[in-house]
């Protein structure tokens, strides 16, 4: 084992691995057939360990994220493979030390990245990868208010690109983010993006999502929703619209997070699936406003939710 692990060749033989064509931009790494690189591969993701990486009283071993996602789903914590309890603090420094020293092309580099990476960092930077495919394009490129930005990447660098070139700086929130917005203009279109950033899967993880907002004129209808820019994260939460001077008064939506493959731009309304974005219409969203005492403006209270399996959901309708 380390033997192949200081050769030169251990690390060429997975460049020399053609990327399988893919739709969309999860991917799964082709395997080597090398047992030694077998060694190297959670039974779990079937990928790369990414560490830590702890190990069963066996000592079968796992990427700590798998593990904690078989725990959330099953309430589990025991090995996969032999059924006996798994301590998350006893980690495989021994394989955590291979991967360290075993560097890799990122796997994006046949769309240009010419990023060496250790297998430790690997996961880091292919999920940010800005030559992954399936780019975003950014939402000023669109918008009807846009001014035609030309950005355009991998979704989770959005926010980034938002907060550098638009100024739109990321909120940072628990689970509920309070908004008071202005009503809009009765026949002015209007857009909105607010970048939210939570403790998701855990406090010390956190993960951004959009919320998007637009005011369509034409039909008269608040259109609302939460982005999620990572694919793989898609968790349930709840919009209302409340009224500030009767708490039981509101009105809510139930959806889950969504990629620009589950819904399209909210601009191409009424061309999406309107199940699963919350409108409001124009004419209702006044029994919900109020008049602010200090400045005078008129108002609404919209609060966002999130519900995933790390949060206790707050029963309150
Ligand atoms: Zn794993
Ligand atoms: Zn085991
Ligand atoms: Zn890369
Ligand atoms: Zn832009």
């Amino acid at each position: 084992m380390s033997d192949a692990s200081t050769s030169p060749s251990s690390s060429e033989l997975l460049d020399s691995v053609t990327p399988m064509p893919m739709s969309r931009s999860v991917r799964k790494r082709p395997r080597s057939s090398n047992d030694f690189f077998e060694l190297l591969n959670c039974p779990i993701c079937f990928d790369y360990y990414t560490p830590p990486i702890i190990n069963c009283k066996k000592g079968h071993s796992f990427c700590i994220n798998c593990i904690e996602r078989m725990e959330r789903t099953s309430g589990d914590l025991r090995c996969p493979q032999c059924r006996s309890p798994i301590d998350k603090t006893s980690r495989n420094h021994l394989i955590e030390d291979q991967l360290e020293k075993i560097t890799v092309g990122c796997i994006w580099r046949e769309y240009g990245c010419k990023v060496r990476i250790s297998l430790t960092e690997r996961e880091n930077h292919e999920k940010t990868c800005d030559k992954r495919p399936g780019g975003v394009f950014c939402y000023f490129a669109h918008e009807p208010l846009g001014n035609s930005c030309s950005w355009k990447g991998n979704p989770l660098q959005l926010p980034k690109h938002l907060e550098q070139f638009h100024d739109i700086q990321p909120i940072e929130r628990g689970r509920i983010v309070k908004f008071l917005w202005n009503p809009p203009r009765q026949d002015q279109a209007r857009f909105r993006h607010r970048v939210i950033k939570i403790g998701y899967p855990s406090e010390s993880n956190k993960t951004y999502f959009i919320l998007e907002h637009i005011y369509i004129p034409d039909c008269k209808q608040l259109l609302f929703m939460v982005r999620t820019l990572d694919s793989e994260v898609k968790i349930p939460y709840k919009i209302s619209i409340l009224n500030r001077s009767d708490d039981e008064n509101k009105i809510s939506f139930r959806g889950k997070t969504a990629d620009f493959e589950d819904i399209g731009l909210l601009s191409q309304y009424p061309n999406i699936d309107k199940t699963k974005i919350f409108s409001v219409h124009y004419d209702t969203l006044q029994n919900y406003s109020f008049q602010n005492q200090e400045d005078g403006l008129i108002y609404f209270s919209l609060h966002v939710e999130f519900l995933s399996a790390g949060y206790r959901e707050v029963v309150d309708d």
